[in-house]
Formats: C-alpha cells, structure tokens, sequence
C-alpha cells in the first residue's frame, strides 16, 4: 500500500516551494508530499490517485489562482475525496473568502499568510487534521469487516453499536458486494450465520451481541474502583464534560453508556454552533476529543452497560445493571439525556431496522447511495441529516405538518436545504403508513387537505419528537409530567418536595430531589437542549459534587 498522499496547490513557485519543504521536513516518514501549480492540473492529479486507489489525506490550497480559485477547487475535491481534509491559504486581506469558504465549499481550515514559524502556526493545524482524518478512514484491504445483510436489523445494531463507539469498519452487504462471498469462505462463516465481524487477524464473531463484540475489542465492563466518588450514567456531551471535570479534579469518576460515547450529540453530522469550531465538528469527531481527553484525565469508561436501578444506603448510592452487577458511588450524576419517540403510523415498527432507523443518518447514509429516502420531522437534527443523507441519495424528502421549516429549524439550515437540488420539502404533510416486503419499499403520506399518496422510498429516517430516558430513575426522585427531571429551585416548587426533601439544607442547584443525586443535559426539566448548555451543566456539576461530599 501506498503512502497517504499530502497535496499542496499554489500558482506561486516560491510559497509551492516553501510549503512542500516544511511539510516534507516533517510528514515525509509517513506521507508523500505532492505539490500542483493550479487548479487544474491539482484536479487530474487528484483524479488520477482515486483511479490507483491512493488515499488522499490533506490538499492545502492558494486562494487566489488565476483559472480555478481554490474553495472551488476544494469543493471539487470533495466529490472525489470526501474525507480529505480541505485547508485553504489565504492572505490576511482575503479571510472573508475564507470564511465563506468554510460554509459554501466546507473547507476543515484556513491558514492565513506567512505561517512562519511552521511549529506554532502550521503544524499543529495540520497534525490535528491528520488525526481527524485517519481516525476516519481506514485502508481497504484491512481492518474490521462487517458483513451482513442490508434489511437486518440485527447488522444495523452492530453498524450502530461501532459507529457509536468509533471504531473504523467496513461494511460490506452480503447481496450487493461480490467480495463477501469470498471473505465468508475464507473464514469459514456461513450465511446463517450472518451479521458476521471478521477481525484482522482471520477470527469472527457470528451473529454478535453488542456486549460480545465489547469484549472482543478489549471495552471495559467492570470498574477498577470498589467505591467511587462519582458515577456518571450517560456518556453524551453533560456526562463527558463532567468526566473530564470530575478526573481532573481528583474524584474516583466512573463514566458508563449503555450504548457507546457520543450521545444525541453523536449521531450529529456537523454542528455549527459548538464554541471553538469554526467550521463546524462532526459528532463523531466531537465525540473522539472528549473521551481522548476524560481517559487522559483518569476517569474510566465503561461501554456498553445500561443501569437499570439505584437503591440508596447511607447516603451511599448503589447502582445495579442488566446482567445483576453493581457499582456502589458516593455522588452520581444522571446524564441520560433523551431518545426519539416512536412514530405511530402502520408498518414503522415492524420495518424498524429494515429501511427505518431513528436518527441513524451517519450511520447508514452510504448504504442508500442513489436510492430514494425520507426524512420526518424539522427540527435542526432532521436537518442536519438530510443534509448529510443529500450526499448519497438520489433524492431526500422532508416530511413535516408545518407549513414551512421557519418556526423550527435554524436559518443557516434552511438556507443549505434550499441551496441542495436532490432535497425536497413536502409540508402540510404526514406519514401514514411504511410498506415492504422485508423491508421498506414504499410509504403512504398524507396531506393534510385529506388527500394520500404512494411513494417508492428505500428508507425512512424518523427524528420527530423526543422523549427524556428517566425511566430508569427511582420514584423518589422527582419529575415533571412530561418526566424530565426536576433539580435546584425547580424542584422546591414541586408540590411533592415537602414529602420527599428531609435535609436540613436547601438542594444544590443540579440536585435532584435526592441528595447527592444530580441530573445535567437533556434530562433536566427546562433543559436548553443544546451541546453547549449539555457541556455547560456537566462541567458545573463536579462543583456541586464537591459541595454535597464535604457535607457528608
Ligand atoms: C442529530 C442531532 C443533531 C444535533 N445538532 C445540534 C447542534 O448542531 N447544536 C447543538 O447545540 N445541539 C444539537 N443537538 C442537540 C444536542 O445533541 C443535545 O442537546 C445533547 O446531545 C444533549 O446532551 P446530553 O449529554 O444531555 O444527552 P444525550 O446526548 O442524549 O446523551 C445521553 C446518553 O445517555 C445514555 N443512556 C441513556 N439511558 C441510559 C442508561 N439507563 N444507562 C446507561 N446509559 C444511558 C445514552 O445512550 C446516551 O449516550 C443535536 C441533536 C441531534 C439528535
């Protein structure tokens, strides 16, 4: 195999030069550095490395070229490449096209000119995008290989399961990918026993449990401490803040998902508005940071484990797990954040899996390449998705009641939908019912003036409404009717606090009607349901936690 290829672009013979020779001083172990004088010939370049098979990692180019300027040029890479890192150099005049360059081509970077010295203004971009982007791609030949069929939801479990806990995969369908066949003979799996997760090593798991393909992969299921100080049920944006809080600060801190890290954040493909990003990070990305940094820190991860009950001891809170095993904490934050409901119309439930999915847009948008797909709902998360589904489908349809997008989903967001040919909005509309033989096949929607149709659409991708994950949470600690969890001064309102609250003190703001028992993100009641407020509470929290252990 080939070495990943760095790609630098300049009609200027001196800067070409001078970029090539500091990014050859320091990638050329394990990069080949290639340099274009335009636009065009970068092109055919490019084009020629995807007909070799090559992996293209990075192209760092010029703005300001004569024939083709280089946002255009980065957006063309795009179709080609489309997890290449795209950087653009700009001159400090020019940062405003480089800032549109960031929305309309979805350039990773800007570097402005000089870059001088490399050390502080150079590498440092490029060694983190590097990062992004082999944590993202995985070479053809190697690696973990999931081989399944398409319509079974068993291999969208496992599909969901890795890509929420960020392992690379290839996914191969066993009735569309002719090297299947061979890969099953060769390691001796038969088709009835499919999903099947070949390892690289020759080895496979027939038909796993999440919980078995964990254990493959080396995933902790049992905490080193016996008693900790902090225990963090969910592991989207609250709980991992308050991870990287709490092991910085010195608690025992146990973070556990029952899914993986990530939560709705996760399945994100681009958040825009997440402090810090200019142009954006994907979930997933976000994701890979936040653990990188919380282990880093000391706390320890525990995946995949779902809590299913607390009893509280003498102020000590024990933990039980499906499966019967136990976990004994002196403060815990509930961090379980919200899932999507169920949609009520005929045939979405048995076809769950088989062509409907809730809100697994990044996971299975390759699948649906040149198919037909919709999407229900208007909320940013809908958005986002159709977006992201827009890269690989042949058409996506949004499905919503409104009569517009306007009253539910960001500006930014709407324009992106409107400038996107292969989308199309059907308002004043509903979901009636999903048919299909095995899987989907077609839906009938109807409009709110009473009239229905057919459609032909090979998968539904449903984000309406959502509902909190406080199921697991005993009675005494208090809820609102919708059972979002009350904390602080919302919950001395509560007309059953009397009962229920018998300390002497006020609770901590976060604390829930339990003592020691906080509750941070989506879970809350009169939560913002945003990654920034998510992040903002669970860093908060390890300051209460501190406050209610030197109370005990
Ligand atoms: C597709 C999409 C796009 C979005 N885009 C944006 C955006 O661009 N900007 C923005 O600000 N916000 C965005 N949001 C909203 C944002 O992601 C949420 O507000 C945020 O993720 C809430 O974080 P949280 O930690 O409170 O909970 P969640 O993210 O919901 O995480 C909860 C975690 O708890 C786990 N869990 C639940 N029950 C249990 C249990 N019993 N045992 C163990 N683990 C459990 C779940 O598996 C999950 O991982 C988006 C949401 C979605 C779905």
């Amino acid at each position: 195999m080939n070495k990943p290829i760095l790609l630098m672009v300049d009609d200027d013979p001196q800067v070409l030069a001078a970029v090539r020779r500091d990014l050859r001083a320091r990638y050329r172990e394990q990069y080949t550095v290639m340099s274009a004088p335009s636009g065009e010939t970068a092109l055919t370049a490019v084009r020629d490395l995807k007909a070799r098979g090559d992996a293209l990692a990075m192209v760092i180019s010029d703005q300001r070229m004569p024939a083709m300027l280089g946002n255009e040029l980065l957006s063309r890479v795009r179709d080609v490449y489309p997890l290449a890192r795209r950087v653009l150099l700009t001159a400090y005049s020019d940062i405003a096209a480089a800032v549109n360059a960031i929305n309309e081509a979805h350039v990773d970077h800007y570097l402005s000119k000089p870059w001088d010295p490399p050390e502080e203004k150079l590498y440092p971009v490029v060694d983190d995008l590097l990062d992004t982007w082999q944590a993202e791609s995985l070479p053809e030949t190697s690696g973990l290989r999931l081989v399944g069929h398409q319509w079974s939801p068993r291999s969208h479990a496992i599909k969901d399961f890795l890509a929420g806990n960020l392992v690379p995969y290839r996914w191969l369908d066993v009735d569309r990918d002719p090297d299947s066949r061979t890969l099953l003979d060769a390691v001796g799996v038969a088709v009835d026993d499919l999903p099947a997760l070949v390892f690289e090593d020759g080895g496979a798991l027939r038909n796993p449990e999440p919980r078995d393909v964990a254990e493959r992969l080396g995933k902790s299921l049992s905490a080193s401490f016996d008693v900790c100080d902090l225990v963090i049920v969910g592991a989207g944006p609250a709980g991992l803040a308050a991870a990287v809080y709490g092991a910085s600060e010195g608690l025992r801190t146990i973070l556990l998902d029952r899914h993986g890290p990530g939560g709705q954040a996760g399945t994100s493909s681009r958040i825009e508005n997440y402090l810090g990003f200019p142009n954006g990070v994907s979930g997933s990305e976000l994701t890979r940071r936040a653990v990188a940094q919380a282990h880093r820190l000391g706390a320890e991860f525990l995946v995949p484990l779902e809590v299913t009950g607390i009893s509280i001891e003498a102020g000590y809170k024990r933990l039980t797990f499906t499966e019967g095993r136990e976990l004994v904490t002196r403060a815990m934050l509930a961090a379980s954040g919200m899932i999507y409901r169920e949609h009520p119309a005929r045939g979405v439930a048995e076809h769950s899996g088989a062509g409907v999915y809730y809100g697994a847009a990044t996971t299975e948008a390759p699948a649906f390449s040149g198919r037909r797909v919709m999407v229900i709902g208007g909320g940013n998360s809908a958005g986002q998705s159709a977006m992201h589904l827009a890269r690989y489908a042949k058409e996506v349809q949004i499905v919503i009641r409104r009569d517009g997008l306007q009253h539910t989903m960001s500006h930014y967001l709407i324009d992106q939908i409107a400038g996107t040919p292969n989308i199309r909005l059907r308002p004043r509309t509903e979901l009636e019912c999903v048919q299909g033989a095995g899987h989907v096949e077609r839906v009938i929607l109807r409009s709110l003036d009473g009239t229905s149709s057919d459609e032909e659409v090979d998968a539904v991708f449903i984000f309406i409404g959502t509902r909190p994950q406080s199921d697991w949470l005993p009675a005494a600690v208090l809820r609102d009717v919708k059972g979002f969890v009350l904390t602080g001064r919302d919950l001395m309102a509560a007309e059953r606090y009397p009962q229920v609250w018998k300390e002497p003190r006020e609770p901590l703001p976060l604390e829930t009607s339990v003592p020691g028992v906080f509750a941070a993100g989506d879970l809350r009641a009169g939560a913002m349901n945003r990654v920034a407020s998510a992040v903002g509470e669970g860093s908060m929290v390890v300051r209460l936690v501190h406050e209610y252990l030197a109370l005990t």
